[in-house]
């Protein structure tokens, strides 16, 4: 029998993770010939989160769980699931039912047909503001232009994977991750499939635009340098036209002399090198600050709790 490990990010889900599991159960329970596992890793929960895991861990036995010492982020936690998981196929999922289960099957025949990883992309963007939806649009055409990272539109963590691959995942153990990069970044081949979205039902999204933001910045950067010539190519942009400026001013000057002093001039070029600069430095800040972290080799995440090693940590809780 094939088996499936489920890893599933938990943060501040006390609401609807018990509705997930059941729910989640159903699907399972009508796929016959695969035995599924829920890796369940509990982000640094500030609700109850983790009680209501370990309470399901104890009802169900396929559940395992990781609980970190504190909030260490999406990504930290889905890195933690691939890390503990062993199945032969490996699914990436929310806790809140916006990654429907009920395409396992779909993923499954993918994945009997040969393909690596069987990945999601929403096809309908509804209740998301025109703002948003045309920065991610905006996101997407850029970050597949200037890096080796190909994803389609809207294409999202929920997945399956190959063993294969999820170990090829968890090679790239860079501490500040982007999971849609790398997965695409390790190759293999990806079906895509996709399905209308859902709002959350219960709990609501940890998303704020400005971490959007930074989610947009993290998947250039961290892929590519292209912004780093930018500013290379910016600079040596300028610095011709300046040379041919000066040119033209020296030849005025020497047969004309001196004319007018043009304050409009020298306060646009003061403003426009002073921006350009400050850009510059701040892209190159943006590199230099993830190069700081790396090289820190910090792990990814802390556990504090698991029933992976079930010895050492079930009785020192409380
Ligand atoms: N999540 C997490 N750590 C965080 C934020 C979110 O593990 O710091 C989990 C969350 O519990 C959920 C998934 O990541 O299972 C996606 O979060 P959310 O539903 O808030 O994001 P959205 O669906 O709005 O993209
Ligand atoms: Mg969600």
């Amino acid at each position: 029998m094939k088996t499936v490990d489920l890893v599933v990010p938990c943060y501040n889900e006390e609401e609807g993770l018990e509705h997930f599991v059941l729910e989640t159960n159903k699907v399972i329970a009508s796929i016959p010939g695969y035995s599924f596992r829920y890796i369940l890793v509990n982000d640094g929960s500030k609700d109850k989160t983790y009680l209501v895991i370990k309470k399901l861990a104890g009802q169900f036995d396929n559940i395992k769980y990781i609980s970190f010492s504190r909030n260490f982020g999406k990504e930290a936690a889905m890195y933690a699931g691939l890390e503990h998981s062993s199945a032969d196929y490996v699914v990436v999922m929310d806790a809140d039912l916006q990654h429907p289960p009920q395409i396992f099957p779909k993923m499954l025949e993918a994945m009997e047909q040969g393909y690596d990883c069987c990945a999601t992309k929403r096809d309908e963007r509804e209740g998301e503001s025109f703002f948003r939806g045309a920065f991610s649009k905006l996101f997407f055409k850029l970050s597949n232009k200037l890096t080796d990272v190909k994803n389609p539109y809207g294409a999202m963590d929920y997945r399956m994977m190959t063993r294969q691959m999820v170990n090829s995942v968890l090679e790239l153990s860079e501490v500040q991750r982007f999971s849609k990069g790398i997965f695409s970044w390790v190759g293999f081949n990806t079906k895509w499939v996709s399905f209308k979205t859902v709002d959350r039902e219960l709990g609501t999204t940890k998303w704020k635009f400005s971490s959007l933001f930074k989610y947009a910045i993290d998947g250039i950067t961290c892929f590519s340098v292209a912004p780093l010539r930018f500013t290379a190519v910016m600079g040596a942009i300028i610095f011709v036209i300046s040379l041919i400026y000066i040119l033209i001013t020296l030849i005025q000057t020497l047969f004309f002399g001196i004319t007018t002093p043009g304050y409009v001039t020298t306060l646009c070029a003061v403003l426009f090198l002073g921006g350009l600069t400050e850009m510059s430095i701040g892209i190159l800040g943006e590199y230099i600050g993830k190069i700081y972290m790396e090289t820190k080799e910090r792990p990814i995440y802390i556990t504090k709790f698991s029933n992976f090693a079930e010895e050492n940590n079930q009785e020192k809780e409380n």
